[in-house]
């Protein structure tokens, strides 16, 4: 499929409309960003470990059902993808208490969530990402009851998942962002998931291994995430 003109450049990737109006090719930049992109840089090899892990996590999603966008890598940075119409509220669940909710709540960090909690956010980077809740989507217009509903259920079907995964090697997943769009009728799973969405720490010891690093200024924030992958056993290669 061939990558025509660009359509939106974001903070960390750009879309680029493709000769069929269905798909789309997402370029992933080594252009990272914090606290609502007050602060940038450039990471090396950003853009390809997390077109490689977001690859990697979305075919293990859609192996066990989940409706994704991602069709195929097409190169070391670039997937291609359904063309969704995205809904703009991002879908956060957590299982460990970590970053905002400590803060709001006033929450011990690493306090275990048990069951998880499940928030939503509008993504509208001017108003800093509120946190809103079911009534203002479906008041304001911003998605419907049926799409909350698939978009709760199919985060939660994730979370089962991807915190067994992780367990499995030797990684808490505490918490992470989900985003959905529409295509042909059907919610499906859109955007990324890589370590700039999501905090893991190593189970053993705690460790950051996720964009808390870059957050923070921990450092080694690229090979941390490539860590992640392998112990996942995404091939970088
Ligand atoms: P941001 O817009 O937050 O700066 P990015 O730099 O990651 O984020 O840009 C990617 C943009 O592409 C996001 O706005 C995201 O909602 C959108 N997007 C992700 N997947 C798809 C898709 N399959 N179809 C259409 N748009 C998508
Ligand atoms: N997150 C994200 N994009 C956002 C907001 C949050 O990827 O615009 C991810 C973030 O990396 C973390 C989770 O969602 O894994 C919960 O984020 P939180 O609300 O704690 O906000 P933060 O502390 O990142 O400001």
């Amino acid at each position: 499929m061939q990558k025509l003109e660009e359509l939106y450049a974001g903070k960390a990737k750009s879309v680029y409309r493709t000769e069929d109006s269905r798909f789309l090719v997402i370029e992933f930049r080594n252009d990272t960003s914090a606290f609502d992109g007050v602060k940038k840089a450039k990471l090396d090899r950003k853009g390809e470990v997390n077109n490689k892990f977001n690859a990697f996590i979305m075919r293990r999603l859609a192996e066990q059902g989940v409706p994704v966008h991602f069709v195929e890598l097409k190169s070391a940075t670039e997937s291609i993808v359904k063309s969704l119409n995205m809904i703009p509220v991002e879908c956060v669940v957590r299982n460990v208490a970590a970053g905002s909710l400590c803060k709001r709540l006033g929450i011990q960090e690493g306090l275990e969530l048990n069951p998880p909690t499940f928030e939503l956010f509008l993504k509208n980077d001017d108003l800093h990402d509120p946190m809103i809740n079911e009534y203002h989507a479906l008041s304001f217009g911003w998605a419907t009851a049926e799409q909350l509903a698939k978009m709760e259920s199919l985060t939660f079907q994730v979370n089962a998942i991807l915190k067994k995964m992780f367990a499995d090697a030797g990684m808490t997943l505490v918490d992470y962002k989900l985003e959905f769009g529409e295509f042909e009728g059907e919610v499906v799973l859109g955007d990324e998931f890589s370590p700039d969405g999501c905090r893991i720490w190593d189970a053993a010891t705690g460790e950051k291994m996720d964009k808390d690093r870059f957050r923070q200024d921990l450092g080694n924030v690229i090979e941390y995430y490539q860590e992640v992958g392998m112990r996942l056993g995404v091939d970088f290669n």
